[in-house]
This record gives C-alpha cells, sequence and structure tokens, in this order.
C-alpha cells in the first residue's frame, strides 16, 4: 500500500510542476516573436556570400590538328620538311631547304636531296644494285590532296573560379593552369609511308584566364545543373629543359579560347558543394612559316572532365558560444545577431530542426579538439 501511495504523490507532484510550467501567470505579456528580417547581419558577410570560389582538376584530352596546304611535304630518312608550292613553278630538284617544324615554331633550314642519281642517259639496268625503287624519299603535293596530321595529348588542368551569383545566374572569372604531355602527330594518309611528325616539345604549360557566364537550368533534389561558357585567352607553353620557349611567341598567333561545360553540383549545404564538370574547350592558333611566307592553322580541341569544391563565403558566422548545440540558424536571446549551428559542410535542412542527434562538435572525433568546428 505504501508504495501505491509513493507513486500516487510522485505523480501528483508531477502534475503540478507540469502545470506551472506550462501554465502562464496572469498579465504575463510572452515577447513578440522576432522576424528574419529583423535580425542582425553582417552587411559585408551578406553582400560576400553572393560570390562563390570553385577550385578543381582532373583530366583533359587534347585533340590537335593541321592540315597541310599548297606545299610540297618531302620526308627523307632522316628529316620531314616543307616548301610553297609557288604557283607557274615547276616543283624544286636538287638539294632543298624547308621548314622542318610547323607546330612551335618555325624551323628552316633542313635541307634534303632531291637529286635523282638513277637518272643516267643509258637504259638502266634490270635489278641494279642500287634499285630506284628502293629509295626512301617520299614527295607529295598537297594543292590536290590536303595532308593533315592529328595528336591526341593528355592534359591535367587546375582552376580556380569566383563566380558572383544572382538568383540561377552566374558571371565572374577565373585561371587554369595546365600541364599537358604530346603525343606525336600521325598522318592522316599514307599512314604506312609518313613518319609521325614529332615537334619538339616537352611537357608544356599553359595559363588560361578568362570571363565565365552560366545559369542554372535544373535542380533535382540536393543536385543542381548549370550550363557554363568560358571566353579567354591562352598563353604560356613553358621552356625547353628551362632554356628555349617551347612555343615561339614571334611566329605563333593565338587567337581566344571558349570553352562550353555543365557543372554538375551535389548542395551538401547552402554553403558547400562538390561539383563534377565535363566540359569542351575550342582553341586555334597560327604558326607563321617566315621564310616560306605561309601560316599553318592549328585546331587545339579539349574533352576536360573535372571535379572539385565550391563554396560560399556564409552571410552569418558560427554561434560564438560553446555550450550551445542548436543546429538550426538561431539568434539568443538579448542578441539580435543570427548565427549558424553547424559547419559550413554540414546540411542542415532549415524545416527539419535537429538533424542530429549530437552537435558535430561533440562527436567522438572531435570531442577532444580545441576548436571542433
Ligand atoms: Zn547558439
Amino acid at each position: 500500500m505504501k508504495l501505491f501511495k509513493l507513486i500516487f504523490i510522485l505523480f501528483g507532484v508531477w502534475i503540478l510542476c507540469a502545470e506551472t510550467a506550462l501554465g502562464q501567470k496572469p498579465g504575463f505579456v510572452p515577447p513578440p516573436r522576432r522576424k528574419s528580417s529583423d535580425l542582425y547581419r553582417n552587411p559585408v558577410r551578406v553582400m560576400l556570400n553572393q560570390f562563390s570560389i570553385t577550385g578543381t582538376t582532373g583530366y583533359g584530352l587534347v585533340m590537335y590538328s593541321h592540315e597541310l596546304n599548297n606545299v610540297y611535304f618531302y620526308q627523307s630518312q632522316s628529316n620531314q620538311i616543307i616548301v610553297p608550292i609557288v604557283e607557274g613553278e615547276p616543283a624544286p630538284t636538287g638539294v632543298i631547304a624547308g621548314n622542318s617544324n610547323w607546330f612551335n615554331r618555325s624551323t628552316y633550314g633542313d635541307t634534303l636531296d632531291l637529286t635523282n642519281y638513277f637518272e643516267v642517259p643509258y637504259r638502266p639496268l634490270d635489278e641494279p644494285v642500287f634499285n630506284p625503287e628502293l629509295r626512301r624519299e617520299f614527295s607529295m603535293a598537297t594543292d590536290t590532296m590536303p595532308l593533315k596530321f592529328r595528336s591526341l595529348s593528355h592534359s591535367i588542368p587546375i582552376g580556380v573560379v569566383v563566380h558572383f551569383n544572382y538568383l540561377n545566374f552566374r558571371a565572374g572569372a577565373g585561371a587554369t593552369f595546365e600541364r599537358q604531355y604530346f603525343t606525336s602527330f600521325k598522318p592522316t594518309t599514307f599512314k604506312e609511308t609518313i613518319r609521325p611528325f614529332e615537334p619538339e616539345v616537352s611537357p608544356v604549360f599553359f595559363q588560361r584566364y578568362f570571363a565565365t557566364v552560366g545559369y542554372k537550368f535544373y535542380d533535382f533534389w540536393s543536385y543542381s545543373f548549370a550550363g557554363e561558357a568560358q571566353i579567354g585567352v591562352l598563353r604560356g607553353g613553358g621552356k625547353i629543359k628551362g632554356e628555349q620557349p617551347i612555343y615561339d611567341y614571334a611566329v605563333i598567333q593565338r587567337g581566344a579560347f571558349f570553352n562550353l561545360g555543365i557543372s554538375i553540383e551535389k548542395n551538401l549545404s547552402e554553403y558547400f558543394r562538390v561539383i563534377v564538370k565535363p566540359s569542351f574547350d575550342y582553341h586555334t592558333f597560327n604558326t607563321n612559316l617566315t621564310e616560306a611566307g605561309i601560316a599553318i592553322p592549328h585546331k587545339q580541341q579539349t574533352f576536360f572532365i573535372q571535379a572539385g569544391v565550391s563554396i560560399n563565403i556564409p552571410d552569418i558566422r558560427r554561434c560564438p558560444l560553446p555550450s550551445c548545440a542548436i543546429q538550426l540558424k538561431h539568434a539568443h536571446n538579448g542578441n539580435n545577431e543570427i548565427v549558424r549551428g553547424q559547419p559550413i559542410t554540414k546540411h542542415q535542412n532549415p524545416k527539419m530542426g535537429q538533424n542530429h542527434r549530437k552537435l558535430f562538435r561533440y562527436k567522438w572525433k572531435n570531442r577532444n579538439k580545441i576548436e571542433p568546428y
């Protein structure tokens, strides 16, 4: 019986306590509910919040191609040279000189001996020791049939972009640094005979500086899809063995580069996202062969696939109270400043309340940190 009595009393005390806690004293006026717009936000932070910084890296497959037009292409066992076709003049004979590098510089002076030693004033032997058929020289005139060379090279880009975001629009500026590893240029015709063209290029190092615009056209759960365009300049190239510049800019004229891509963004929080971005890059340049008086146009097209992170500077700061365990955006009594309860990398659904039973800073791996985030 005593036990029942005890339980009954405890129950009564509990009801009483609950009543006092819930019930309002007569004359009590609850403070007006604060609106979000009344709360203080640092205006500099709010402005900076419109900007995002994105860093990416990845892989690029670079397609180089050029076409030789209106030149004689000669190949001997030791070299390959081109000589412009002059209308109305016969093809050169004897020892001729031409350009041997028409990609990254204008190298003139390599010679090739076209003298036909088998042109003798008597009937040739049926099976001479030096059979003219065995001559290794190859020549072709590219006025009737153009000769194309192609190379697939590999590149590693590292880029950074600063965007200004307004609604679904974004505009900004950035830089990409690119390390390229060349493979030789293969001919598209006479593949059996013409050797690959191998300009002297050690790994090259390009810099791109660009302006960019974009539009976020689709949101799906926590994913966003944005189309982005870049236009800018491509510079540099680096040096061969640290000495001679790889690209001779006295003879090379670069056009602008254009890049079109889709940024696929996984929004981990309103301030932090992981992105994957495939893009296509188009660039052309001309190599002026000064001695020959012609220019060779080159195409440099790249398919990039890049991944990285993008952050916005938070418009509000982290709650400064070390004992505070609120995960939502909040303001404390007596202070009008709205603050965050989560690090920027943590997603916090504002409609959900507390997302995690324990605040991230108290989790096991962070509990001994002096400044947990
Ligand atoms: Zn707090």
